[in-house]
């Protein structure tokens, strides 16, 4: 296995040639908080395989709804047809997250989730003013650093260089306005003045552009795969506001910050923010399968109930769009999420997290620590006044990945950001294990590099 996942798979974000040194680890079967490996060494999930677990791996009763589905059908199409779970999951999500949001479009990946709302956005100007925006209102505002997907349209988006200055001629346009980044935008950890200096940069591109802009992207809260950046208390409200203030559509992107990774069910919530689209993914599922929402309102669903009816087709499905087992699935996971309490559950592990990571701040090399419920960034330094990060050369924060692996947990890295989503279920012997393992790796690499 070892020699054939080195020869034939084509790992994504992965530098093959680094790969093809290492050892690959191959997971071979997962149970409540834990992997096992094909060698039998079993390791916390530390980051919910890749944000998505919720409950655990191998969960009884997830495998009980997929199994009874399967017992009746796998797929039939969401084209000309509906099918039961998907029509009471849409009723479903539609109760469950902000008010205004009463229309549910099913697609399979977080990145086309993020597609969906921008073609939607885009279409809906057209729509609604075909004389006034001909041509107009085909631009995106998103933050430094986001990462909304990886399809040509959600990469549109990103504002990581790295993942898309190769394909420039093909993007939608895009402005890019700053992220609350507290600890790199300011000296002394300033929320407030970050805040307010992200707000007025937002507030005089919109000024500029509003015109040419149909919406704007952001992850309520914390921004995840950009390294955990944390926004200040209100900053949402604030971007909220601005975006109505200027005729701009709001696109929230809760695909990593959704299904209780904040502490509450959507992060939007947090703020009563009422975006005018909601894209969710990974945890939808609890990580059982593909499966990703847009939501969007009713004004912009009957933008295209008009005339002339051809124009107003929405031109995007999926085959596998509204797939039964993985309706059944989120079914089961919203149903469990809600008779376990689970959401009340979490904010003694919050604080548990909280108190564990103070530790942190002490080490020499870590410049700051951040975290938004059951989600954490640690910030590799190679000082705490320069504030500079390792030299990439080094792979300092690979080497604190592959520590703490030895150890028996399994967390990732983002640039100098070691990150940690641990699975909602955890116990909190569970956390406090991972925090160790992690903290041991951290402590040992990084007073080796320097
Ligand atoms: N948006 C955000 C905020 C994400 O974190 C991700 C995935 N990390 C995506 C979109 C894309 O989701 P997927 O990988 O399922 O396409």
């Amino acid at each position: 296995l070892e020699a054939w996942d080195k020869e034939y798979v084509w790992h994504p974000f992965t530098q093959m040639k680094a790969y093809r040194r290492e050892k690959p680890l191959i997971i071979e079967h997962g149970e409540g908080s834990y992997l096992y490996d094909i060698e039998g060494k079993k390791y916390l999930d530390g980051y919910s395989s890749l944000w998505v677990n919720i409950h655990g791996h191998n969960h009884p009763e997830l495998n009980a709804a997929l199994a009874e589905q399967a017992g009746k059908i796998a797929h039939s199409t969401l084209l000309g047809a509906a099918n039961v779970p998907s029509v009471l999951l849409a009723k479903k999500l539609v109760d469950s997250t902000p008010t205004n949001l009463t229309k549910v479009f099913y697609s399979d990946s977080g990145s086309t989730s993020v597609e969906i709302a921008l073609k939607m956005a885009y279409q809906y100007w057209q729509l609604k003013d075909p004389v006034r925006f001909a041509g107009k209102k085909n631009t995106f505002i998103s933050l430094r650093e986001a990462y909304h997907g990886d399809t040509i349209g959600s990469v549109s988006v990103g504002g990581m260089e790295t993942f898309h200055h190769i394909f420039h001629p093909l993007l939608f346009k895009r402005l890019e306005t700053p992220a609350p980044y507290t600890y790199r935008l300011t000296e002394n950890n300033d929320e407030e003045a970050c805040k307010a200096m992200c707000l007025d940069s937002l507030e005089a591109i919109l000024m500029e552009s509003h015109d040419e802009v149909a919406g704007l992207i952001i992850e309520p809260l914390v921004q995840g795969a950009a390294g955990m950046i944390t926004a200040p208390a209100g900053f949402l409200r604030g971007v909220r506001e601005l975006c109505t203030r200027y005729n701009v559509l709001m696109i929230a992107d809760e695909v990593a910050v959704g299904f209780g990774r904040t502490g509450t069910l959507f992060a939007c919530e947090q703020e009563q923010v009422e975006p005018d689209f909601l894209c969710i993914a990974k945890g939808l599922t609890a990580g059982y399968l593909p499966l990703a929402a847009t939501l969007t309102t009713e004004e912009i669903f009957e933008a295209f109930l008009g005339e002339p009816e051809e124009l107003r087709t929405f031109f995007h499905g999926h085959t596998y769009t509204g797939n039964q087992l993985a309706c059944a699935v989120a079914l089961k996971n919203i149903e469990l999420i809600e008779r376990e309490g689970l959401l009340a559950t979490l904010p003694n592990k919050i604080e548990f997290l909280a108190q564990k990571l103070l530790l942190f701040r002490e080490l020499p090399h870590v410049g700051d620590v951040r975290q938004q419920g059951m989600m954490i960034g640690i910030e590799l330094v190679q000082d705490k006044a320069s504030k500079k990060t390792f030299p990439a050369q080094m792979q300092v924060e690979h080497q604190v990945i592959l520590h703490a692996r030895m150890n028996g947990a399994i967390i990732r890295p983002l640039g100098p950001v070691i990150v940690l989503m641990p699975i909602l279920s955890m116990s909190m012997e569970e956390l406090g294990q991972l925090i160790d393992i992690t903290y041991e790796a951290i402590s040992a690499v990084t007073s080796q590099a320097y």
